[in-house]
């Protein structure tokens, strides 16, 4: 690794662990049309009508403006929606913004952060005793990604009372799930939950997430925010979809519908298939390498996920698409096994 002071590097003013790191790799985002599209978990159904209204209604002269720091009307929306004080919510670019607020604010170079999960709590007093940096933030993702898996929420309390640290619990996925940690923040001041419009209220496009927990907590949150962290179209779309709560409910409906389908067949066709909250699959073939499958379906324009790694490897994740999508993916699959 090259130092920062090292003069015959022409990125000397790179910090370090930047340079060293690899950077996020996205899903595949083709620019243009013709793909079935089941790689990053959008929603394969159109937002609420009046999403369109509302963004509509952000084209005047205003635009000129800066946008609300707060987000308050998509704050009293969301709770409105999720029946919370304003005090307890702060509105992100994505929940992807809102982890990297969460790390800004409570970890330092050198702090450990641990994901997932509920473990045995003598670990934090040998920690305590060797003089160990206690860890301050645990993230742990309910339903799970890739996997889609969820596990109780009595688990999460459980794992709040044991920790001293933040518990962020993402819950990107839980609109597709059974039961959801939202109700924890109002006991738990190191309970912190963090939503996305993306998926369930189909609004990847619009970027948008809020995150849930003490006002204390909120608060510190704020002050490593970017002042103006989400548009007024952002604001305006993400209130318009919270109170449109039922288009959400029935494409939830749809993908849970679908989803069971899904699993079945893939299962059918050999393939291990745990159990989903989520509104994708993950779709293992133990011990065989999943990147032919990947490959082929994209030559016929069908897109999953496939991450190469020792642990996912022999594995696809497939997003629900609509019944149409997944019939196709399911007839190219059975073309691909012949
Ligand atoms: C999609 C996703 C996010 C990001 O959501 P955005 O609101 O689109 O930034 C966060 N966490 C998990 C687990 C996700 O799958």
């Amino acid at each position: 690794m090259r130092k920062r002071s090292d003069a015959s590097s022409p990125l000397g003013f790179i910090r370090p662990a930047v340079r060293v790191m690899a950077g996020y790799t996205p899903g595949e985002q083709p620019q243009g049309g013709g793909f079935i599209k089941l790689n990053t978990n959008e929603n394969p159904y159109a937002p609420s009508p009046r999403v369109r209204e509302a963004i509509a209604a952000c084209a005047t002269d205003e635009i000129r403006l800066y946008p609300d720091p707060m987000a308050d009307a998509l704050r009293d929306a969301a709770a409105a929606r999720y029946d919370l004080p304003r005090d307890h919510i702060l509105a992100g670019n994505g929940s992807d913004e809102l982890l990297a607020i969460v790390l800004r604010a409570c970890t330092d170079a050198g702090d450990r952060v641990a994901y997932p999960t509920p473990t045995y709590s003598l670990y934090d007093v040998l920690v305590a005793i060797a003089g160990a940096e206690p860890v301050r933030v645990t993230i742990v993702c309910n339903p799970n990604a890739p996997s889609g898996t969820a596990i109780a929420v009595d688990e999460i309390a459980e794992l709040s009372e044991q920790v001293a640290g933040l518990v962020v619990v993402d819950e990107a996925y839980v609109d597709f799930a059974d039961e959801s940690a939202l109700a924890l923040v109002r006991a738990r001041p190191n309970v912190l939950v963090l939503r996305s419009l993306s998926k369930s209220f189909s609004l990847a496009g619009m970027r948008v997430g809020l995150a849930f927990g003490a006002p204390a907590v909120i608060a510190e949150l704020c002050k490593v925010k970017d002042s103006y962290n989400l548009s007024r179209v952002s604001i305006a779309a993400g209130a318009a979809a919270l109170a449109d709560h039922e288009t959400m409910r029935a494409h939830v409906r749809q993908v849970r519908t679908t989803r069971a389908r899904l699993s079945g067949r893939l299962r059918d066709l050999g393939y291990e298939v745990p159990p989903s909250q989520a509104n994708f699959v993950l779709a293992r073939r133990p011990g065989c390498d999943q990147r032919g499958v990947y490959e082929a379906l994209k030559r016929r324009r069908i897109l999953v996920r496939y991450f190469a790694t020792p642990e996912l490897y022999d594995a696809l994740r497939i997003t629900v698409g609509t019944d149409a999508e997944v019939d196709a993916l399911l007839a190219a699959l059975e073309e691909i096994e012949k």
